[in-house]
């Protein structure tokens, strides 16, 4: 149906107003073009009853023995057709009748101007007082009337033409407004169907299409940029678990190719059970990430003791310092309240630990603190481990990034490059930030910023 395109709902629209406005100009039309008729023709009776007026004065003065009715005859006479007039004395009895008068009928002697139809002619008919009685004047409208009925007839005929021709030029003129729009459609479902990168062509003309093409590429930019986020991701995750299944597999193969004791079956599935621990950690750092892309942190905030998490994460990764030989100092830290998901906050500070613990030789320390300068909470872990390149350090917060050295020792350290980023992700959650500096070869300090709590109830993960 045509009214379902907005180019059929203009043009109907455009139509329907336009016949509207016709017929309202019409009907005006008709109306002023009547009452002006009727205004010249009264007017016309009015000043012929004066001249009457001014001929029976001058009769009563001047009285020439005449009768009246012939002076009458003589003077509609020299008016062109007779005029119609005819005059009655005060009893009622005719003085004069005028031939056009014929078929007047009876004679209502109320003043005034009224409208008469007779023998098949319409007369506008003034009667007034006069000398010798009453007077009836009349002027015929067929003329007038034959012109408002071509006005009419005109009008009719010429306005479905009118709505016609304006109709389609709605039509076309919709079409070609509409035309654009057509364009953008066409190239935005080819840029859904075949590729995000493509952009809709914007003309420069700064109006409203072109406003559209820009807010529809916007949403292409974030759709684009957050498919290939999610396609690197899980590219870079199915690839980072390969690595630990294949492990698994090659030892357990190994195993079983040929008989083995009862020790080097122990050491396999050791090998295998440490593997498997490895990869189902990996698989929840991936779970944590791909729900952090996802609206809603899922984080659970509390108001908690920053040292005593600080002092338990620290507890927890001085086992592994201890085996590395780094010694794990821990400045006491004050009792410090902040609002924040228990949980996540020891991820956050285990995977700092452990970076540090993991990046530094053995004989090397690492070093904790807790600071409260102006409006905000510090933990700095500071570590005098290998350090980072000024050509890594921008990075080192990406997904799956590991700075090159790192990568190559890949089979000591096995981080997968996740920690960083979900560390920065969860002090994000929390209203803060994580920093990091470093020196190459002498070490790194890495600072969490959290906003302080003063008691009041804020809402970090929004
Ligand atoms: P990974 O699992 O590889 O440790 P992270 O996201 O935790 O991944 O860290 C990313 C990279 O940042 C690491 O590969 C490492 O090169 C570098 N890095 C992080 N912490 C330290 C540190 N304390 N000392 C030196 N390099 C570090």
């Amino acid at each position: 149906m045509m009214l379902q395109t907005v180019r059929g709902r203009l043009t109907a629209w455009y139509s329907a107003v336009l016949a509207a406005t016709l017929l309202l100009l019409g009907l005006g039309a008709w109306a002023g073009l009547r009452t002006s008729i009727r205004d010249t023709v009264d007017g016309e009776l009015r000043a012929r009853l004066r001249g009457m007026n001014e001929f029976f004065e001058n009769q009563a003065k001047h009285p020439d023995g005449e009768s009246l009715a012939d002076e009458l005859r003589e003077q509609a006479g020299l008016t062109p057709a007779g005029a119609p007039l005819r005059i009655a004395d005060p009893a009622g009895q005719w003085l004069y009748e005028s031939i056009a008068t014929k078929g007047w009928g009876t004679f209502d002697p109320t003043p005034g101007i009224r409208t008469i139809a007779a023998g098949g002619e319409v007369y506008r008919v003034l009667t007034a007082r006069a000398l010798p009685g009453t007077l009836q004047l009349g002027a015929p409208l067929g003329a007038f009337n034959k012109v408002l009925e071509d006005f009419t007839w005109t009008a009719l005929l010429a306005s479905p033409i009118l709505l016609l021709l304006a109709g389609m030029g709605g039509y076309w003129l919709s079409g070609r407004a509409l035309a654009p729009v057509d364009a953008i459609t066409r190239a935005a479902r080819d840029i859904g169907a075949h590729d995000l990168s493509l952009r809709l062509p914007v003309r420069g003309t700064r109006d409203e299409l072109d406003r559209l093409s820009d807010t529809l590429n916007g949403m292409f930019i974030r759709l684009d940029s957050a498919f290939r986020r999610i396609t690197n991701f899980t590219a870079d995750a199915s690839h980072e678990l390969r690595t630990p299944v294949a492990v698994i597999r090659t030892t357990a193969e190994l195993a079983r190719s040929k008989p083995r004791t009862a020790a080097e079956y122990e050491s396999a599935l050791d090998a295998i059970l440490a593997e498997s621990e490895r990869t189902s950690s990996l698989i929840d750092d991936l779970l944590l990430l791909a729900r952090a892309d996802a609206p809603g942190s899922g984080l659970e905030f509390e108001v908690m003791d920053l040292a005593e998490a600080i002092r338990d994460a620290c507890q927890e990764a001085r086992v592994l310092a201890t085996a590395r030989g780094i010694s794990l100092a821990l400045e006491p830290p004050p009792r410090l309240e902040i609002r924040a998901d228990r949980q996540a906050l020891h991820r956050l500070l285990l995977a700092l630990l452990d970076n540090a613990v993991k990046y530094t030789p053995p004989a090397g320390v690492v070093h904790v603190s807790l600071s409260k300068p102006s409006g905000e909470v510090q933990i700095a872990v500071r570590d005098t481990g290998v350090g980072i390149t000024p050509g890594d350090l921008p990075h080192i917060f990406e997904r799956f990034y590991r700075a090159s050295k790192a990568r190559r020792r890949e089979g000591h350290h096995g981080g997968a490059g996740l920690g960083l980023s979900i560390a920065q992700w969860i002090a994000r959650q929390h209203g803060g930030s994580i920093t990091a500096e470093s020196e190459p070869g002498s070490g790194s300090r890495f600072v969490v910023h959290l906003p302080f709590y003063s008691g009041e109830v804020q809402n970090p993960g929004a």
